[in-house]
């Protein structure tokens, strides 16, 4: 289903400075505030333009979302669990991104305590991938320890998959308790103890499951994680997490994403650094070196003439590539300064130290260091 983008929920151009968007938010959630606008959705849209806001605001999250394009960053609506087979597919998603959701509508809202069916908890696991896989994205299965329902009485918890209304709170699946103190009397409502708030109790208590109605099992999923994605984003695979009460969605299972390291490039947001070893004169006079890019391949890149110690060269577009521009490749440039010579290497470095004005710090073959090494030897015996 597609979804609006995020500038248009706003009404505000792409190019538009955070003022702007701030602006256009104020006036917007005033709009569609739920205890002021009494139209039909209006609960729906402020929900949209805080999502949008949340996003737009953030610098580091708006970047973000230029970036991967709307498909690939919005959560969509949560889509029930169909138990095993296909999943209706992974969302990138950011840590602390549903929170805003949670502060706006979560119990606080409306006062209204959680009644009814509950759905499932979320699960939260980790993967680490190789900086590789993150820039090209990878497939993996993963294997999990999730419940899901109860298959002999298909998650009622009741044996003959019938449920009867409550006796204790008749369904309300709360319970008045009187109490009396020095200003009156009190009624206090809790949650009732019978049915824990559900409303409903088995007929006959399944036995498979002791009448939870959820079952313990291990499954493999199979995950897709996209090209680009950095340590802390977070996949979101709909329905894969604990299952819910009969009646209710099952969680998510999110999957954090951890990089390691790399022995070749560091991951600078969309550009890629790896260093290149050149010797003085491919330094002093300039000269060509082969560069490995992350995925294999290999490109020439010149050295300018005169070029400093750990200059970043750029190789344009060979960074992380995905949606939008791609990034570069900054190839810094060591310059090694060599050990051991051979004797036709000596003598002309020799030559330009004279031509500079300079003088040799080395007497004979040895240098000054050996010298006073070999002295100190002769010392000790
Ligand atoms: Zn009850
Ligand atoms: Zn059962």
């Amino acid at each position: 289903m597609g979804r609006a983008r995020y500038y248009d929920i706003l009404g505000v151009p792409d190019t538009a400075s955070e003022k702007e968007i701030k602006k256009a938010y104020r006036e917007l959630a005033r709009k569609y505030h739920p205890d002021v606008c009494r139209e039909p959705g209006a609960e729906e849209k402020f929900k949209q333009i805080n999502e949008a806001y949340s996003v737009l605001s953030d610098p580091q999250k708006r970047a973000q979302y230029d970036r991967m394009g709307h498909e690939a960053f919005s959560s969509a609506s949560k889509g029930s669990y169909t138990g095993g087979g296909g999943f209706s597919g992974f969302h990138a998603d950011f840590s602390g991104f549903g929170d805003i959701f949670d502060a706006f509508f979560g119990g606080g809202f409306g006062g209204q305590q959680s009644r009814g069916p509950r759905p499932g908890a979320d699960l939260l696991m980790k993967m680490r991938i190789s900086l590789r896989d993150a820039v090209f994205g990878t497939d993996r299965d993963v294997e999990i320890n999730h419940t899901e329902h109860c298959s002999e009485c298909d998650g009622t918890g009741s044996e003959t998959k019938r449920l009867n209304t409550c006796p204790t709170c008749g369904g309300s699946g709360q319970m008045r308790q009187m109490s009396q103190s020095l200003f009156g009397q009190f009624v206090r409502m809790s949650t009732c103890t019978q049915c824990g708030g559900r409303g409903r109790v088995a007929e006959t208590r399944c036995r498979a499951c002791g009448g939870s109605g959820h079952q313990r099992v291990r499954r493999t999923v199979s995950v897709h994680v996209p090209p680009g994605v950095d340590t802390g984003m977070r996949l979101r695979i709909e329905g894969y997490g604990e299952a819910g009460d009969y009646g209710a969605p099952a969680g998510n299972l999110y999957i954090e994403i951890e990089v390691m390291p790399d022995r070749r490039f560091i991951r600078r947001g969309d550009h890629l650094e790896t260093s290149v070893e050149i010797t003085p004169a491919q330094a002093v006079l300039g000269s060509y070196v082969d560069v490995e890019t992350i995925d294999g391949r290999h490109v020439e890149l010149a050295i300018p003439e005169g070029v400093q110690n750990n200059t970043a060269l750029k190789i344009p577009g060979e960074g992380v590539r995905w949606h939008g521009k791609p990034g570069d490749l900054l190839v810094r440039v060591k310059v090694i300064i060599p050990e051991r010579l051979t004797a036709e290497q000596r003598e002309l470095y020799q030559k330009l130290l004279e031509i500079e004005g300079n003088r040799g710090s080395r007497t004979g073959k040895k240098g000054f260091f050996q010298d006073v090494v070999d002295k100190m030897k002769e010392s000790v015996r």
